[in-house]
Protein backbone atom coordinates (compact mmCIF):
# COMPACT_ATOMS: atom_id res chain seq x y z
CA UNK A 1 0.00 0.00 0.00
CA UNK A 2 1.26 3.78 -0.77
CA UNK A 3 1.34 5.02 2.41
CA UNK A 4 1.80 8.83 1.22
CA UNK A 5 -1.77 9.05 0.15
CA UNK A 6 -4.55 9.92 1.73
CA UNK A 7 -6.74 6.56 2.48
CA UNK A 8 -10.60 6.62 2.24
CA UNK A 9 -13.13 4.51 2.47
CA UNK A 10 -16.27 5.57 0.94
CA UNK A 11 -19.50 4.50 1.77
CA UNK A 12 -22.58 4.20 0.56
CA UNK A 13 -25.93 2.30 -0.57
CA UNK A 14 -25.73 2.69 -4.05
CA UNK A 15 -23.39 4.04 -6.88
CA UNK A 16 -23.99 4.73 -11.01
CA UNK A 17 -23.52 2.23 -12.91
CA UNK A 18 -24.43 -0.61 -10.49
CA UNK A 19 -27.66 0.69 -8.44
CA UNK A 20 -29.12 4.40 -8.96
CA UNK A 21 -32.24 5.58 -7.56
CA UNK A 22 -31.13 9.27 -7.78
CA UNK A 23 -28.60 11.92 -7.61
CA UNK A 24 -26.81 9.77 -4.40
CA UNK A 25 -25.98 7.35 -6.94
CA UNK A 26 -24.50 9.68 -9.68
CA UNK A 27 -22.44 11.04 -6.82
CA UNK A 28 -21.19 8.03 -5.15
CA UNK A 29 -19.97 7.75 -8.47
CA UNK A 30 -18.51 10.91 -10.00
CA UNK A 31 -17.00 11.72 -6.64
CA UNK A 32 -14.73 8.93 -6.04
CA UNK A 33 -13.48 9.40 -9.77
CA UNK A 34 -12.79 12.66 -8.80
CA UNK A 35 -10.84 12.05 -5.62
CA UNK A 36 -9.23 9.14 -7.33
CA UNK A 37 -8.00 11.64 -10.41
CA UNK A 38 -6.16 13.72 -7.23
CA UNK A 39 -4.24 10.42 -6.04
CA UNK A 40 -7.03 9.77 -3.06
CA UNK A 41 -6.89 6.30 -2.82
CA UNK A 42 -10.69 5.94 -2.50
CA UNK A 43 -12.48 3.09 -2.34
CA UNK A 44 -16.48 1.81 -2.34
CA UNK A 45 -18.34 -0.06 -0.05
CA UNK A 46 -21.23 -0.94 -1.22
CA UNK A 47 -23.52 -3.87 -0.27
CA UNK A 48 -24.09 -6.83 -2.27
CA UNK A 49 -27.05 -6.81 -4.53
CA UNK A 50 -27.55 -8.43 -7.05
CA UNK A 51 -26.91 -6.05 -9.63
CA UNK A 52 -23.68 -5.90 -7.59
CA UNK A 53 -22.53 -9.31 -7.33
CA UNK A 54 -23.42 -9.75 -10.85
CA UNK A 55 -21.85 -7.17 -12.54
CA UNK A 56 -18.35 -7.30 -11.27
CA UNK A 57 -16.21 -9.59 -11.13
CA UNK A 58 -15.26 -10.09 -7.21
CA UNK A 59 -13.02 -12.06 -5.54
CA UNK A 60 -12.92 -12.87 -1.54
CA UNK A 61 -11.08 -10.53 1.08
CA UNK A 62 -12.45 -12.17 4.07
CA UNK A 63 -14.66 -15.41 3.65
CA UNK A 64 -16.40 -15.00 7.22
CA UNK A 65 -17.59 -12.20 9.55
CA UNK A 66 -19.28 -12.64 12.27
CA UNK A 67 -21.60 -9.54 13.29
CA UNK A 68 -25.16 -10.74 14.98
CA UNK A 69 -25.81 -13.92 16.74
CA UNK A 70 -28.20 -14.82 14.17
CA UNK A 71 -26.66 -13.59 10.87
CA UNK A 72 -25.14 -16.10 8.81
CA UNK A 73 -21.57 -15.01 8.59
CA UNK A 74 -20.55 -12.54 5.63
CA UNK A 75 -18.18 -12.58 3.38
CA UNK A 76 -16.14 -9.27 2.13
CA UNK A 77 -15.38 -9.44 -1.62
CA UNK A 78 -13.58 -6.88 -3.70
CA UNK A 79 -13.53 -5.79 -7.45
CA UNK A 80 -13.27 -2.40 -10.15
CA UNK A 81 -15.84 -0.45 -10.54
CA UNK A 82 -16.87 -1.31 -14.24
CA UNK A 83 -15.33 0.65 -16.67
CA UNK A 84 -12.38 2.12 -14.55
CA UNK A 85 -10.05 1.92 -11.41
CA UNK A 86 -12.30 2.53 -8.14
CA UNK A 87 -11.52 -0.49 -6.12
CA UNK A 88 -15.06 -1.67 -4.46
CA UNK A 89 -15.37 -3.64 -1.10
CA UNK A 90 -19.01 -5.65 -1.66
CA UNK A 91 -20.37 -7.15 1.38
CA UNK A 92 -22.02 -9.92 0.42
CA UNK A 93 -25.14 -11.26 2.53
CA UNK A 94 -27.75 -12.92 0.21
CA UNK A 95 -30.28 -12.84 3.18
CA UNK A 96 -30.14 -9.20 3.78
CA UNK A 97 -29.10 -8.65 0.05
CA UNK A 98 -30.03 -10.15 -2.82
CA UNK A 99 -33.90 -9.83 -3.38
CA UNK A 100 -36.11 -8.83 -6.12
CA UNK A 101 -37.13 -5.01 -5.79
CA UNK A 102 -35.23 -2.04 -5.18
CA UNK A 103 -32.55 -1.42 -3.04
CA UNK A 104 -34.31 -0.11 0.09
CA UNK A 105 -38.24 -1.07 -0.87
CA UNK A 106 -39.97 -4.23 -2.35
CA UNK A 107 -41.41 -4.35 -5.72
CA UNK A 108 -44.97 -2.82 -4.40
CA UNK A 109 -42.76 0.69 -3.19
CA UNK A 110 -43.11 -0.71 0.80
CA UNK A 111 -39.60 -0.79 2.44
CA UNK A 112 -38.06 -3.55 3.34
CA UNK A 113 -38.76 -4.61 7.27
CA UNK A 114 -35.31 -4.96 7.98
CA UNK A 115 -33.54 -2.21 6.67
CA UNK A 116 -32.28 -1.41 9.78
CA UNK A 117 -30.44 -4.75 9.87
CA UNK A 118 -29.83 -4.54 6.25
CA UNK A 119 -28.09 -1.12 6.63
CA UNK A 120 -26.60 -1.23 10.01
CA UNK A 121 -24.41 -4.35 8.92
CA UNK A 122 -23.24 -2.31 6.10
CA UNK A 123 -22.18 0.97 8.88
CA UNK A 124 -20.76 -1.93 10.86
CA UNK A 125 -18.43 -3.20 8.08
CA UNK A 126 -17.76 0.15 7.52
CA UNK A 127 -17.07 0.57 11.40
CA UNK A 128 -14.34 -2.66 11.23
CA UNK A 129 -12.38 -0.97 8.50
CA UNK A 130 -12.29 1.77 10.85
CA UNK A 131 -11.14 -0.26 12.69
CA UNK A 132 -8.24 -1.06 10.92
CA UNK A 133 -9.36 -4.90 11.13
CA UNK A 134 -8.49 -5.33 7.11
CA UNK A 135 -5.98 -4.89 4.61
CA UNK A 136 -7.05 -1.33 3.24
CA UNK A 137 -6.33 0.56 6.69
CA UNK A 138 -8.39 4.16 5.78
CA UNK A 139 -7.87 7.34 7.48
CA UNK A 140 -11.03 8.71 6.85
CA UNK A 141 -14.66 6.77 6.73
CA UNK A 142 -16.98 8.91 4.70
CA UNK A 143 -20.15 8.04 5.18
CA UNK A 144 -23.30 8.65 3.05
CA UNK A 145 -26.80 9.35 3.86
CA UNK A 146 -28.95 7.33 6.73
CA UNK A 147 -28.14 3.98 5.19
CA UNK A 148 -24.60 4.05 6.44
CA UNK A 149 -24.56 6.69 9.49
CA UNK A 150 -24.46 4.24 12.09
CA UNK A 151 -20.71 3.91 11.33
CA UNK A 152 -19.92 7.57 13.34
CA UNK A 153 -21.49 6.30 16.21
CA UNK A 154 -20.02 2.79 16.40
CA UNK A 155 -16.59 4.06 16.58
CA UNK A 156 -17.67 6.55 18.45
CA UNK A 157 -18.17 3.54 21.10
CA UNK A 158 -14.79 2.10 20.01
CA UNK A 159 -11.75 1.70 21.71
CA UNK A 160 -9.72 0.53 18.92
CA UNK A 161 -11.25 3.45 15.79
CA UNK A 162 -8.01 4.57 14.10
CA UNK A 163 -10.11 6.90 10.74
CA UNK A 164 -12.21 10.06 11.15
CA UNK A 165 -15.60 9.91 9.93
CA UNK A 166 -17.38 12.40 7.54
CA UNK A 167 -21.13 12.23 7.44
CA UNK A 168 -22.75 13.60 4.38
CA UNK A 169 -26.17 14.20 4.05
CA UNK A 170 -27.63 14.29 0.87
CA UNK A 171 -30.88 14.69 2.10
CA UNK A 172 -32.55 15.37 4.96
CA UNK A 173 -36.37 13.88 4.75
CA UNK A 174 -34.44 10.64 4.54
CA UNK A 175 -33.34 9.56 8.07
CA UNK A 176 -34.04 5.50 8.60
CA UNK A 177 -36.44 5.78 11.71
CA UNK A 178 -36.32 2.47 13.79
CA UNK A 179 -37.91 0.88 16.95
CA UNK A 180 -35.20 1.08 20.05
CA UNK A 181 -35.07 -2.58 20.37
CA UNK A 182 -32.73 -1.62 16.83
CA UNK A 183 -29.98 -0.50 19.07
CA UNK A 184 -29.20 -3.62 20.63
CA UNK A 185 -29.40 -5.08 16.91
CA UNK A 186 -27.04 -3.23 15.68
CA UNK A 187 -24.73 -3.37 18.34
CA UNK A 188 -24.73 -0.11 20.09
CA UNK A 189 -24.05 0.24 24.01
CA UNK A 190 -27.43 1.25 25.64
CA UNK A 191 -26.14 4.97 26.70
CA UNK A 192 -26.17 5.79 22.64
CA UNK A 193 -30.37 6.01 23.39
CA UNK A 194 -30.36 8.98 24.62
CA UNK A 195 -31.52 12.81 23.72
CA UNK A 196 -27.62 13.25 22.99
CA UNK A 197 -27.10 10.44 20.90
CA UNK A 198 -29.05 8.56 18.26
CA UNK A 199 -32.59 9.29 20.40
CA UNK A 200 -35.55 10.76 18.34
CA UNK A 201 -38.92 11.04 19.90
CA UNK A 202 -38.60 7.58 21.39
CA UNK A 203 -37.01 5.91 18.38
CA UNK A 204 -34.04 5.30 16.63
CA UNK A 205 -32.65 7.81 14.22
CA UNK A 206 -29.68 6.61 11.62
CA UNK A 207 -29.21 9.84 10.35
CA UNK A 208 -29.23 11.63 13.75
CA UNK A 209 -26.29 9.06 14.73
CA UNK A 210 -24.39 10.06 11.62
CA UNK A 211 -24.69 13.85 12.37
CA UNK A 212 -24.51 13.41 16.11
CA UNK A 213 -21.31 11.05 16.28
CA UNK A 214 -19.13 11.78 13.24
CA UNK A 215 -15.86 14.33 13.10
CA UNK A 216 -17.35 16.29 10.18
CA UNK A 217 -20.56 16.76 8.72
CA UNK A 218 -21.29 18.09 4.97
CA UNK A 219 -24.41 18.62 3.01
CA UNK A 220 -24.59 18.98 -1.09
CA UNK A 221 -24.97 22.47 -1.25
CA UNK A 222 -23.78 25.89 0.37
CA UNK A 223 -27.56 26.89 0.46
CA UNK A 224 -28.62 23.33 1.64
CA UNK A 225 -26.48 23.73 4.65
CA UNK A 226 -27.65 26.59 6.03
CA UNK A 227 -31.46 25.80 5.25
CA UNK A 228 -30.81 22.76 7.51
CA UNK A 229 -30.40 24.89 10.03
CA UNK A 230 -34.00 25.98 10.88
CA UNK A 231 -37.08 24.56 11.67
CA UNK A 232 -38.38 24.41 8.10
CA UNK A 233 -36.09 22.27 6.32
CA UNK A 234 -34.35 20.64 9.14
CA UNK A 235 -36.85 17.66 9.36
CA UNK A 236 -36.08 17.75 13.21
CA UNK A 237 -32.35 18.12 13.82
CA UNK A 238 -32.24 21.58 12.94
CA UNK A 239 -31.42 22.44 16.65
CA UNK A 240 -28.81 19.15 16.77
CA UNK A 241 -27.04 21.08 13.06
CA UNK A 242 -26.81 24.34 14.59
CA UNK A 243 -25.03 23.18 17.63
CA UNK A 244 -22.53 21.76 15.10
CA UNK A 245 -22.25 23.94 12.78
CA UNK A 246 -18.43 24.24 12.67
CA UNK A 247 -18.36 21.09 11.45
CA UNK A 248 -20.57 21.30 8.95
CA UNK A 249 -19.83 21.87 5.63
CA UNK A 250 -21.89 22.80 2.42
CA UNK A 251 -20.20 21.14 -0.35
CA UNK A 252 -21.68 21.95 -4.24
CA UNK A 253 -22.06 18.60 -6.10
CA UNK A 254 -20.29 18.69 -9.28
CA UNK A 255 -21.92 16.62 -12.61
CA UNK A 256 -19.86 13.97 -13.76
CA UNK A 257 -18.83 15.02 -17.31
CA UNK A 258 -18.06 11.60 -18.73
CA UNK A 259 -21.65 10.56 -18.53
CA UNK A 260 -23.30 14.08 -18.84
CA UNK A 261 -22.14 15.94 -21.53
CA UNK A 262 -23.86 16.47 -24.80
CA UNK A 263 -20.59 16.50 -27.19
CA UNK A 264 -20.07 12.78 -26.28
CA UNK A 265 -23.64 11.24 -24.38
CA UNK A 266 -23.76 8.07 -26.18
CA UNK A 267 -27.41 8.33 -25.86
CA UNK A 268 -28.48 11.47 -28.11
CA UNK A 269 -28.93 10.97 -31.83
CA UNK A 270 -26.71 14.19 -32.85
CA UNK A 271 -23.52 15.10 -30.30
CA UNK A 272 -23.26 19.27 -29.93
CA UNK A 273 -21.70 21.85 -27.99
CA UNK A 274 -21.49 25.55 -28.04
CA UNK A 275 -20.48 25.93 -31.56
CA UNK A 276 -22.50 23.59 -33.21
CA UNK A 277 -25.89 24.07 -30.83
CA UNK A 278 -28.25 24.17 -33.93
CA UNK A 279 -27.60 19.57 -34.03
CA UNK A 280 -29.56 20.31 -30.44
CA UNK A 281 -32.65 20.66 -33.21
CA UNK A 282 -32.17 17.26 -33.85
CA UNK A 283 -32.75 15.59 -30.91
CA UNK A 284 -35.65 17.44 -30.04
CA UNK A 285 -37.44 15.99 -33.53
CA UNK A 286 -36.17 12.71 -32.46
CA UNK A 287 -37.58 13.31 -29.10
CA UNK A 288 -40.88 14.09 -30.20
CA UNK A 289 -41.20 11.22 -32.62
CA UNK A 290 -40.10 8.75 -29.81
CA UNK A 291 -42.45 10.29 -27.38
CA UNK A 292 -45.12 10.41 -30.18
CA UNK A 293 -45.74 14.68 -29.56
CA UNK A 294 -46.64 16.81 -32.44
CA UNK A 295 -43.38 18.24 -34.64
CA UNK A 296 -43.73 22.00 -34.30
CA UNK A 297 -40.27 24.15 -33.91
CA UNK A 298 -42.84 27.24 -32.23
CA UNK A 299 -43.87 25.34 -29.18
CA UNK A 300 -41.58 25.10 -26.71
CA UNK A 301 -40.80 21.42 -24.96
CA UNK A 302 -40.65 21.21 -21.59
CA UNK A 303 -39.28 18.19 -19.55
CA UNK A 304 -39.13 16.19 -16.26
CA UNK A 305 -37.11 13.73 -14.94
CA UNK A 306 -37.93 13.20 -11.28
CA UNK A 307 -39.02 11.21 -8.34
CA UNK A 308 -42.61 11.83 -7.73
CA UNK A 309 -42.72 12.52 -4.24
CA UNK A 310 -43.86 15.47 -2.34
CA UNK A 311 -40.05 17.14 -2.70
CA UNK A 312 -40.27 17.59 -6.36
CA UNK A 313 -43.40 19.82 -6.42
CA UNK A 314 -45.71 17.70 -9.42
CA UNK A 315 -48.67 19.22 -7.35
CA UNK A 316 -47.57 22.79 -8.21
CA UNK A 317 -47.56 21.81 -11.99
CA UNK A 318 -50.65 19.68 -12.16
CA UNK A 319 -53.14 22.28 -11.90
CA UNK A 320 -51.39 24.36 -14.35
CA UNK A 321 -50.77 21.77 -17.26
CA UNK A 322 -54.13 22.62 -18.96
CA UNK A 323 -53.32 26.27 -19.21
CA UNK A 324 -49.87 25.64 -20.22
CA UNK A 325 -50.90 23.28 -23.31
CA UNK A 326 -53.24 25.83 -23.94
CA UNK A 327 -50.58 28.36 -24.37
CA UNK A 328 -48.79 26.26 -26.52
CA UNK A 329 -46.37 24.50 -24.69
CA UNK A 330 -45.37 20.58 -24.99
CA UNK A 331 -44.32 18.55 -21.99
CA UNK A 332 -42.34 15.60 -21.29
CA UNK A 333 -42.28 13.73 -18.05
CA UNK A 334 -40.33 10.88 -16.90
CA UNK A 335 -40.51 9.62 -13.61
CA UNK A 336 -41.78 6.88 -11.26
CA UNK A 337 -42.77 6.86 -7.17
CA UNK A 338 -46.13 7.82 -5.79
CA UNK A 339 -48.77 6.03 -7.55
CA UNK A 340 -51.79 9.10 -7.17
CA UNK A 341 -49.45 11.37 -8.80
CA UNK A 342 -48.33 8.53 -11.74
CA UNK A 343 -51.84 7.88 -12.07
CA UNK A 344 -53.06 11.83 -12.51
CA UNK A 345 -50.42 12.25 -14.99
CA UNK A 346 -51.15 9.27 -16.98
CA UNK A 347 -54.94 10.97 -17.01
CA UNK A 348 -53.81 13.85 -18.24
CA UNK A 349 -51.33 12.28 -20.92
CA UNK A 350 -54.58 10.82 -21.72
CA UNK A 351 -56.41 14.02 -22.89
CA UNK A 352 -53.59 16.06 -24.41
CA UNK A 353 -52.31 13.55 -26.69
CA UNK A 354 -49.43 15.01 -29.02
CA UNK A 355 -49.03 17.24 -26.21
CA UNK A 356 -47.93 15.75 -23.36
CA UNK A 357 -46.08 12.78 -23.16
CA UNK A 358 -45.57 11.03 -19.74
CA UNK A 359 -43.25 7.97 -18.76
CA UNK A 360 -43.60 6.35 -15.56
CA UNK A 361 -40.50 4.12 -14.79
CA UNK A 362 -36.73 4.55 -14.27
CA UNK A 363 -35.06 5.00 -17.54
CA UNK A 364 -31.45 6.06 -17.81
CA UNK A 365 -31.44 6.44 -21.86
CA UNK A 366 -34.66 8.72 -22.33
CA UNK A 367 -33.10 10.54 -19.48
CA UNK A 368 -30.53 11.96 -21.33
CA UNK A 369 -32.57 12.37 -24.52
CA UNK A 370 -35.09 14.49 -22.71
CA UNK A 371 -31.87 16.82 -20.84
CA UNK A 372 -30.63 16.99 -24.74
CA UNK A 373 -34.18 16.89 -26.59
CA UNK A 374 -35.87 19.83 -24.38
CA UNK A 375 -36.16 23.51 -24.39
CA UNK A 376 -36.71 24.36 -20.91
CA UNK A 377 -36.54 22.02 -17.83
CA UNK A 378 -38.80 21.86 -14.67
CA UNK A 379 -37.49 22.14 -11.23
CA UNK A 380 -40.53 23.33 -8.62
CA UNK A 381 -39.11 21.65 -5.82
CA UNK A 382 -40.37 22.28 -2.25
CA UNK A 383 -36.71 21.53 -0.64
CA UNK A 384 -33.53 20.38 -2.75
CA UNK A 385 -30.39 19.78 -1.15
CA UNK A 386 -28.30 20.04 -4.47
CA UNK A 387 -30.33 18.87 -7.48
CA UNK A 388 -28.47 17.64 -10.08
CA UNK A 389 -31.07 17.75 -13.26
CA UNK A 390 -30.97 21.96 -13.35
CA UNK A 391 -26.81 21.33 -13.59
CA UNK A 392 -27.16 18.53 -16.52
CA UNK A 393 -29.88 20.92 -18.31
CA UNK A 394 -27.55 23.74 -18.21
CA UNK A 395 -24.73 22.12 -19.72
CA UNK A 396 -27.27 20.61 -22.59
CA UNK A 397 -28.56 24.17 -23.34
CA UNK A 398 -31.57 23.42 -21.92
CA UNK A 399 -33.19 26.13 -20.00
CA UNK A 400 -33.58 25.35 -16.27
CA UNK A 401 -36.84 27.10 -13.81
CA UNK A 402 -36.38 26.22 -10.33
CA UNK A 403 -37.55 27.46 -6.90
CA UNK A 404 -35.16 29.03 -5.30
CA UNK A 405 -34.44 26.59 -2.68
CA UNK A 406 -30.81 24.83 -1.36
CA UNK A 407 -28.48 23.98 -4.24
CA UNK A 408 -31.48 25.15 -6.98
CA UNK A 409 -30.45 28.81 -5.38
CA UNK A 410 -26.50 27.90 -5.52
CA UNK A 411 -26.97 27.12 -9.16
CA UNK A 412 -29.14 28.76 -11.48
CA UNK A 413 -29.01 32.75 -12.01
CA UNK A 414 -32.19 33.83 -12.70
CA UNK A 415 -32.51 35.79 -16.04
CA UNK A 416 -33.25 39.02 -14.68
CA UNK A 417 -32.54 42.01 -16.83
CA UNK A 418 -29.54 43.07 -15.25
CA UNK A 419 -28.41 39.55 -15.33
CA UNK A 420 -29.16 39.04 -18.84
CA UNK A 421 -27.59 42.03 -19.64
CA UNK A 422 -24.21 41.39 -17.82
CA UNK A 423 -24.36 37.75 -19.80
CA UNK A 424 -24.85 36.02 -15.96
CA UNK A 425 -28.32 34.67 -16.35
CA UNK A 426 -28.86 30.54 -16.95
CA UNK A 427 -32.53 29.80 -16.03
CA UNK A 428 -35.27 31.48 -14.68
CA UNK A 429 -35.99 31.28 -10.69
CA UNK A 430 -39.36 31.99 -8.94
CA UNK A 431 -40.21 32.21 -5.28
CA UNK A 432 -42.76 30.44 -3.09
CA UNK A 433 -43.98 27.08 -4.09
CA UNK A 434 -47.21 28.32 -5.47
CA UNK A 435 -48.90 27.15 -9.10
CA UNK A 436 -49.53 30.91 -9.75
CA UNK A 437 -46.19 31.95 -9.33
CA UNK A 438 -44.73 28.84 -11.30
CA UNK A 439 -47.05 29.45 -14.05
CA UNK A 440 -45.96 33.61 -14.17
CA UNK A 441 -42.56 32.24 -14.39
CA UNK A 442 -43.33 30.01 -16.85
CA UNK A 443 -44.76 32.35 -19.12
CA UNK A 444 -41.80 34.70 -18.79
CA UNK A 445 -39.87 31.90 -19.92
CA UNK A 446 -41.95 30.81 -22.81
CA UNK A 447 -41.83 34.73 -23.97
CA UNK A 448 -37.95 34.90 -24.01
CA UNK A 449 -37.67 31.38 -25.83
CA UNK A 450 -39.38 33.53 -29.14
CA UNK A 451 -36.44 36.17 -28.59
CA UNK A 452 -33.46 33.68 -30.32
CA UNK A 453 -30.67 36.54 -29.65
CA UNK A 454 -31.31 36.28 -25.79
CA UNK A 455 -32.30 32.26 -25.81
CA UNK A 456 -29.29 31.65 -27.35
CA UNK A 457 -27.28 33.93 -24.89
CA UNK A 458 -28.89 32.22 -21.73
CA UNK A 459 -27.56 28.49 -23.11
CA UNK A 460 -24.28 29.60 -24.34
CA UNK A 461 -23.92 31.48 -20.44
CA UNK A 462 -25.26 27.79 -18.73
CA UNK A 463 -22.86 25.68 -21.33
CA UNK A 464 -19.74 27.44 -19.81
CA UNK A 465 -20.16 27.23 -16.54
CA UNK A 466 -17.68 24.93 -14.69
CA UNK A 467 -19.78 22.18 -13.02
CA UNK A 468 -16.52 19.60 -12.96
CA UNK A 469 -16.13 17.90 -9.52
CA UNK A 470 -12.57 18.81 -9.02
CA UNK A 471 -13.29 22.30 -7.15
CA UNK A 472 -15.37 20.26 -4.91
CA UNK A 473 -13.42 17.22 -4.58
CA UNK A 474 -10.78 19.89 -3.47
CA UNK A 475 -12.81 20.85 -1.14
CA UNK A 476 -13.65 17.40 0.32
CA UNK A 477 -9.78 16.88 0.49
CA UNK A 478 -9.08 19.61 2.35
CA UNK A 479 -11.76 18.42 4.98
CA UNK A 480 -10.28 15.19 5.42
CA UNK A 481 -7.06 16.80 6.17
CA UNK A 482 -8.65 19.12 8.56
CA UNK A 483 -10.36 16.13 9.99
CA UNK A 484 -7.00 13.44 10.12
CA UNK A 485 -5.29 16.67 11.64
CA UNK A 486 -8.30 17.26 14.27
CA UNK A 487 -8.17 15.52 17.98
P1 LIG B 1 -32.80 13.26 -6.27
O1 LIG B 1 -31.50 12.69 -5.85
O2 LIG B 1 -33.52 14.00 -5.18
O3 LIG B 1 -33.69 12.27 -6.93
P2 LIG B 1 -31.25 14.83 -8.18
O4 LIG B 1 -31.64 15.91 -9.14
O5 LIG B 1 -30.11 15.12 -7.27
O6 LIG B 1 -32.55 14.40 -7.38
O7 LIG B 1 -30.83 13.54 -9.02
C1 LIG B 1 -31.74 12.76 -9.71
C2 LIG B 1 -30.98 11.80 -10.60
O8 LIG B 1 -31.83 10.68 -10.86
C3 LIG B 1 -30.64 12.39 -11.94
O9 LIG B 1 -29.51 11.75 -12.48
C4 LIG B 1 -31.91 12.04 -12.75
O10 LIG B 1 -31.68 12.06 -14.13
C5 LIG B 1 -32.18 10.66 -12.24
N1 LIG B 1 -33.57 10.23 -12.35
C6 LIG B 1 -34.61 10.54 -11.54
N2 LIG B 1 -35.73 9.92 -11.95
C7 LIG B 1 -35.40 9.20 -13.04
C8 LIG B 1 -36.11 8.33 -13.92
N3 LIG B 1 -37.41 8.09 -13.74
N4 LIG B 1 -35.44 7.75 -14.94
C9 LIG B 1 -34.12 8.00 -15.12
N5 LIG B 1 -33.38 8.79 -14.33
C10 LIG B 1 -34.01 9.39 -13.30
Amino acid sequence: MNSSKLRVLFVAAESYPLVKTGGLGDVCYALPNALRQLDVDVRLLLPGYSAVIERLSLVEVHDSINIYPLLEPIRLLVGIMPGEITPVYVVDCPSLYQRDGGPYQDITGKDWEDNAVRFGVLSKIAALFGEHKFLFKPQIIHCNDWQTAITPALLAFSSQAHAKTIMSVHNMAYQGIFGPETVEQIGLPPESFNMFGLEFYGKVSFLKAGIYYANQITTVSPNYAKDIQTETYGCGLDILLTERQQQLTGILNGIDLDVWNPDTDIHLNRNYNIRNLSAKVRNTQVLRTKLNLENSKQMPLIGMITRLTEQKGMDLVIPIIPLLIKAGVQIAILGSGDKTLENHLQRLAAIYPKKMSVTIGYDEELSHQIEAGTNIFLMPSKFEPCGLNQMYSMSYGTIPIVRRTGGLADTVIDATPENIKNKLATGFVFERTNSNELLYCLQQAVKMFHNKAVWNQLQITGMTRDFSWQKSAKQYISLYHHSINTI
